[in-house]
């Protein structure tokens, strides 16, 4: 059986509260990663999923390529988002016990990658738990050995937009190759990346419902994150 952390990025949008809803119903509980200025824009998704006692990780504050912009920018992106996060924990009346962060697109920061990973450290930051992924890209990747949460599963469900010919279809068939073949299955850990995207429900309305449903359908064992300290790795 598959052991999964559902991981959630982009928020807060209009189905976060919905999404939220929809999981804990399930006793699926997912760890968000939130953009700085959506949450400074729209809060009530973030302290309703705070008040419900999950987890809101660092995802920058505009949702910037670390790669690409300048180091001063990078470092800038993620303090604030951080602040951002402080100020919405206290607003919520929650206390900030665990920090994580996600890289917008997967990148890992490029030649900044030493400097992010110091700031994290210094600001508290862990990483999920990834002792039990063993996804072949996430290896090749080295993303066990990386400061940020990655993903060994991505839904790719934010490719459901005009002009793209992903399809609902496609996207199960994925889940279907990762999920449900019986060689693949025994005791693998995947950390999920899926998106609470507003465009995305309305190409394909409860996208997030398909995908999950059809996890559960193979045994999917939906757990909650647990953390480790990056900078031990290396
Ligand atoms: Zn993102």
């Amino acid at each position: 059986m598959i052991k999964a952390v559902l991981t959630i990025d982009d928020m807060p949008q209009e189905n976060t509260i919905p999404i939220i809803d929809y999981l804990l119903e399930r006793n699926i509980r997912p760890l968000f990663f939130a953009i700085g200025e959506f949450v400074e824009q729209k809060p009530e998704p973030v302290i309703y999923a705070l008040q419900k006692g999950l987890i809101v990780g660092n995802h920058t504050y505009s949702h910037a390529n670390l790669n690409e912009v300048s180091l001063e920018e990078g470092i800038e992106e993620i303090k604030k988002c951080d602040e951002v996060l402080d100020r919405i924990y206290k607003e919520a009346g929650v206390e900030r016990k665990i920090k994580v962060f996600r890289y917008p697109y997967l990148d890992c920061g490029g030649e900044k990658n030493k400097v992010y990973t110091d700031l994290l450290r210094d600001l508290g930051y862990k990483k999920v738990d990834d002792t039990g992924v063993i996804a072949s890209q996430y290896i090749s990747n080295g993303w066990k050995f990386e400061n940020g949460t990655n993903c060994s599963f991505d839904c790719e469900e934010y490719l459901l937009r005009e002009g793209s010919d992903m399809t609902i279809e496609k996207i199960l068939a994925n889940v279907d190759a990762a999920f449900g073949k019986e060689e693949q299955i025994k005791d693998q850990q995947h950390i999920i990346l899926i998106h609470s995207h507003d465009l995305t429900d309305e190409r394909e309305p409860g996208y997030y419902k398909t995908i999950v449903e059809r996890m559960l359908k193979y045994g999917t064992e939906f757990v909650e994150a647990s953390f480790m300290d990056f900078w031990k790795l290396s």
